[in-house]
């Protein structure tokens, strides 16, 4: 997670299933003499989405549910509303998730029904197809249109101008293509069951960085794991890593680019960054872009002025075009030759003239 980007309006939607969730949740805590009642499960749930309740893996979730001891009931409601509030709490040291295990034992059977219920109902509502109903303003006009990923990749798009187009951990352009950079999970909806449709943790991003490489990877690392989790990761929506990071360019002749703590970061900031680095080799992707932003820029050098400027003539028009290129998030290439070309910007004339010693000055001014 880098760049800091906004949801798309329609993904408040969510927060209504996240509330019929707890509901049910609610429902098998109180009803603990009861037998399992779906009418009056079904009055409970509004209206367009009670028929969610009847698909028959939900169902089977909701039987399983009331399966589980009391205590496990309880546990189940307190685990879903502690996790479902994960955006409040991301500076927290107090803090955890709950996470399942990977087998789904040693991880409490609440954790399996929840697993069941959160998941059956995610593929059930599944962005794409739009089930869910979601209202918005067209024409000065309320209406009500499916929730889908067509609206939310356009909402996505609207809402976040040079952004909504690239993917907003890489900085790869087309982010919408090839039906990539649909909802992803940041944190694995199997391994966190009530995150499978939070609106924070649902993120359009490119397929290099949902597939390979980051996959089911929890972004906290293992030995982080427990109590102030969150405050070891960048998150996506509330925490992006381009707030904290400062860029460089290493100094040895292998021209690496160097993230470090920004005057923004915190005690935390170099943890987020190795963490962000585990799952994504954000630093060794874009490097490979280097080698092609120097010619590019030496290609616009020339291009400015021909080679009959003097020195003093041809630096300043070095400096116009590292001005000009510094923090752009256009794609990914304009972006690693922003890092590059902010780097030069604090360089000497000196040291700019050897490094772009191919200039070939024209020193008859000097
Ligand atoms: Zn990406």
């Amino acid at each position: 997670m880098f760049l800091p980007v906004k949801q798309a309006e329609c993904s408040a939607i969510l927060n209504r299933l996240i509330k019929m969730v707890e509901m049910i949740l609610e429902y098998s805590v109180k009803t603990l003499f009861q037998e399992l009642d779906f009418d009056e499960l079904r009055k409970l749930v509004e209206a367009d989405l009670a028929p969610l309740l009847d698909r028959r893996k939900i169902k089977k979730a909701i039987e399983e549910l009331f399966q589980l001891p009391f205590l496990e009931r309880t546990e189940a409601l307190c685990a879903f509303c502690n996790d479902v509030e994960f955006q409040r709490h991301i500076d927290d040291t107090n803090y955890q998730l709950h996470q399942r295990s990977a087998r789904g034992s040693g991880s409490g059977a609440y954790m399996e029904v929840l697993n069941q219920l959160c998941n059956e109902l995610y593929d059930a509502v599944d962005v794409k197809k739009g089930i869910v109903m979601s209202e918005i303003q067209r024409d000065g006009k309320k209406i009500k249109v499916p929730f889908n990923i067509r609206l939310l990749k356009e909402q996505y798009q609207r809402e976040n101008g040079e952004n909504g187009c690239v993917c907003p951990v890489c900085v790869r352009d087309n982010l919408f293509d090839l039906g990539e950079g649909q909802a992803d999970h940041y944190f694995s909806r199997k391994k966190f069951p009530a995150l499978a449709f939070h609106p924070f943790n649902l993120l359009p991003v490119c397929s290099d960085c949902n597939g390979a490489l980051k996959g089911v990877k929890n972004p906290i690392d293992s030995v982080d794991i427990g109590a102030g989790e969150l405050c070891t990761v960048f998150l996506p929506y509330v925490r992006p890593g381009k707030n904290e990071i400062k860029f460089g360019v290493s100094e040895d002749c292998e021209r690496r680019i160097v993230m470090k703590k920004g005057p923004n970061g915190d005690s935390y900031t170099e943890k987020r960054i190795e963490n962000m680095e585990r799952l994504f080799h954000l630093g060794k992707r874009w490097n490979r872009e280097l080698g092609y932003v120097y010619d590019d820029l030496m290609a616009e050098l020339n291009r400015e002025g021909g080679r009959g400027r003097n020195r003093e003539e041809r630096l300043a028009d070095l400096r116009r075009i590292l001005r000009d290129h510094a923090n752009s998030t256009k794609d990914r290439r304009d972006f690693v030759k922003g890092i590059y070309c902010a780097w030069l910007q604090t360089k000497t004339d000196i040291e700019l003239s050897e490094l772009f010693q191919n200039l070939k000055f024209d020193n008859r001014s000097t």
